[in-house]
């Protein structure tokens, strides 16, 4: 069965190096730290990354107890990537 991988619908992180007029150009972003549902990906520096014309799509998630986690992949539609408190979290992230 074919597996697709969920993209970053939209993403409020405009400090982000990935991030250029709320969208996500990073090829894979991972989710998680095993305890909380952050971007992993995320990163503040100077420099423009990601892929001008990729939309970022969720390589993998580490939070699996997230409703939408399958053996440490993410089976959502698409999620959502927001600021919380000092960082980027998972919006769509959902306790089982
Ligand atoms: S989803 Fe993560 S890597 Fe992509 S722009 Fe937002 S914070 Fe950066």
């Amino acid at each position: 069965m074919a597996v697709m991988m969920p993209k970053v619908l939209d993403c409020e992180v405009a400090g982000c190096s990935y991030n250029k007029n709320k969208a996500c150009h990073a090829m894979a972003i991972t989710v998680g730290s095993m305890r909380h549902p952050q971007c992993d990906t995320y990163l503040n520096a100077t420099q423009q990354g990601g892929v001008p014309d990729t939309t970022g799509g969720v390589g993998a998630c580490k939070e699996d107890d997230c409703r939408f986690n399958r053996s440490l992949e993410c089976t959502a539609s698409g999620i959502h990537v927001g600021i919380h408190m000092d960082h980027a979290d998972c919006k769509t992230f959902a306790q089982r």
